[in-house]
This record gives C-alpha cells, sequence and structure tokens, in this order.
C-alpha cells in the first residue's frame, strides 16, 4: 500500500435473490431463495487476487439460514468487514416503530456475531432508507458509522424506472415510495462527516455513496454496467472523470458493490429485469476489474470502518 494516495473504501450489499424478488412484488420470494453459494466464492476469489479488504453489508434474514452459513463465514474467514444491513431488507425501514428498528437491528447484530465472531459497526439502509431515528438507535448501540446516504438527485427517476418493471398495487408503491431517496438527497454531502447525534458525544460518522462532485451523479458499479452495455468505452470514460474530479476535490470516495456486478445472465434467470442482467459474468468482471485498477491507482482502498476511522483524524466537522 503506498502512503501517497488518499483514502477510498470499497463495499459490497450483500442482497439477494429474495430480496429483489420481494422489492420488486415478485412471487416466490417467500422461501428465500438464496445466490450467495455461487455469489460469494465468486466475490472473494477476486477480491483476494487483488490483495483486498472490504465491507460486506449482510441482511440479518440470510444470516438466520443455514444454507447461507458457509457462504457468510467464509467472508469473515478472509478478513472482510461485516456491516448490519438489516434483518428483513424492507426499503420502508423508516417507517418502522423506534422498537421495530430496535430488534430489527439488535436481532441482525446477534446473528451476524455468533456466525462470524464480528459484531458490526457499520449500518446501510436497504435501498438507501434512512431516519432520524434510525440514526439515534444506532448511536445508542454503538455504532461507529452509518453508509445510508445516496447524494444524487436521480432517486426518484431510477424509482420510476423501476416501478415501470412492476405490478405493484398503489398500497405496495405508497411503501416503496423512497426507494432510491428523494430528490432533495441530491443536496446532501458527498464526503465523509462526523453527524451529530443530540444526546451521544461521539455522534456517528456518516459514509455518502460517494456521487459524481459538482453533477452528483452515481457512479457505483452498477451504473457503470448501465452505461458500459450501451458503449464500454464510455462506461471507462465516465468512471475515469468520476475518479479524476474526486481526487480535484479532494473526496476520498467511497464506491459501492453489489452481487449483481458479479452474476451473468447464465447465472440467474429470475432477475432478467434488473439492467445489465444481459451481460455474461466474465464480460462484468472484465468491467470490474478495469474499474477497480483505475480506482486502486489513485486510491489506497480500505474497508469503510478504516475510512471512518481516518476521518476521526481530520478536521472534517459539519
Ligand atoms: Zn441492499
Amino acid at each position: 500500500m503506498s502512503k501517497n494516495k488518499p483514502l477510498a473504501s470499497l463495499s459490497l450489499d450483500l442482497d439477494n435473490l429474495w430480496s429483489y424478488m420481494k422489492t420488486h412484488g415478485d412471487q416466490g420470494w417467500e422461501s428465500f431463495p438464496s445466490y450467495l453459494d455461487i455469489v460469494v466464492p465468486r466475490v472473494l476469489d477476486f477480491l483476494d487476487k487483488r490483495g483486498l479488504k472490504i465491507t460486506f453489508f449482510i441482511v440479518g434474514q440470510d444470516a438466520a439460514l443455514e444454507k447461507n452459513h458457509k457462504a457468510i463465514r467464509a467472508i469473515a474467514d478472509a478478513g472482510h468487514e461485516i456491516g448490519n444491513h438489516s434483518f428483513n431488507h424492507e426499503p420502508w425501514l423508516h417507517l418502522y416503530s423506534e422498537q421495530q428498528i430496535e430488534d430489527d437491528l439488535a436481532r441482525t447484530e446477534q446473528l451476524i456475531e455468533s456466525l462470524t465472531g464480528q459484531k458490526p459497526v457499520g449500518f446501510r439502509g436497504p435501498g438507501y432508507s434512512l431516519s432520524e431515528t434510525v440514526l439515534r438507535i444506532l448511536a445508542q448501540r454503538g455504532y461507529k458509522y452509518d453508509a445510508s446516504t445516496l447524494p444524487t438527485f436521480l432517486g426518484p427517476l431510477a424509482r420510476a424506472y423501476y416501478f415501470m418493471t412492476t405490478k405493484l398495487s398503489p398500497e405496495e408503491r405508497e411503501f416503496r415510495k423512497q426507494l432510491f431517496g428523494k430528490l432533495s438527497d441530491g443536496f446532501k454531502p458527498i464526503r465523509l462527516y462526523q453527524r451529530k447525534i443530540d444526546g451521544y458525544d461521539n455522534g456517528l460518522v456518516e459514509i455518502p455513496v460517494t456521487t459524481m462532485p459538482f453533477f452528483r451523479i452515481p457512479f457505483h458499479v452498477s451504473y457503470i454496467l448501465y452505461i458500459y452495455r450501451l458503449s464500454p468505452l464510455l462506461a471507462k470514460t465516465y468512471f475515469r472523470m468520476a475518479i479524476w474530479l474526486c481526487r480535484i476535490t479532494g473526496t476520498s470516495p467511497s464506491l459501492l458493490m453489489h452481487p449483481l456486478d458479479f452474476l451473468g445472465s447464465e447465472d440467474i434467470k429470475e432477475l432478467s429485469f434488473f439492467p445489465a442482467m444481459n451481460l455474461s459474468s466474465k464480460r462484468k468482471l472484465q468491467l470490474l476489474n478495469d474499474v477497480l485498477n483505475i480506482y486502486s491507482s489513485h486510491f489506497t482502498i480500505v474497508t469503510l470502518c478504516q475510512h471512518a476511522s481516518g476521518l476521526s483524524q481530520e478536521e472534517n466537522y459539519l
């Protein structure tokens, strides 16, 4: 690791097949179909070859099922950080009562800890859902950071596209009306900052999923893949531009990946509604390789926990 390169973090939200089906309103999710046994070894192998340690956000419901235990343990055994991604992966977490939020977080923590030996210190809300209550409970439970914000104006557009592909009832849509965030999210900070929480001295470090400086458009891997389908050259140029803007503005980015960035059309049939699911895993891995080469040539890649610790040494308080 070069000391000259600034810090940047990398995470993967381990959203499972059933959670995509559930949010999308598809039948069959109730048996919690899983692709963790396919995708986790692939991701671990990819990271191991590059010597990277990252943060995996795990859903409690997955940790509760025996069929996923081997895959989840393998992540921790490989030295990666495990974060809490809620128990039910419901993007309407912000509508839960205080007690429901508390129970959800505690249950997930216990399952993760008993399975991996790691007590999560970081949280990412499903579908970027967040509320003051969630933040307060995180501080109360001793969390170090939250990573649930996506500062972009494009959230409502992504949601509209998503709704177009579903057959959800008006009531089901109502629950999902904050999926991918609000328009005002575009004004939130894109840099790490210390969040003050009333009554808690330490507060929480907020690690936004970094969007492109000035333009506030996403550049996480799923988004790059979406552009890659239109033009491979454009996708790489776009990512290079995002990284270059981070460098010149002194923004220390946090990049996000998803299992579907590693899974091709040959792996799963159920998610054909999803953008970029018509690409093979081979092509996706090639793009991921290029993206991470660019990322690591500019930054020292660390886990989100290490990234949060890096901030506490700087004066970047809001
Ligand atoms: Zn998720």
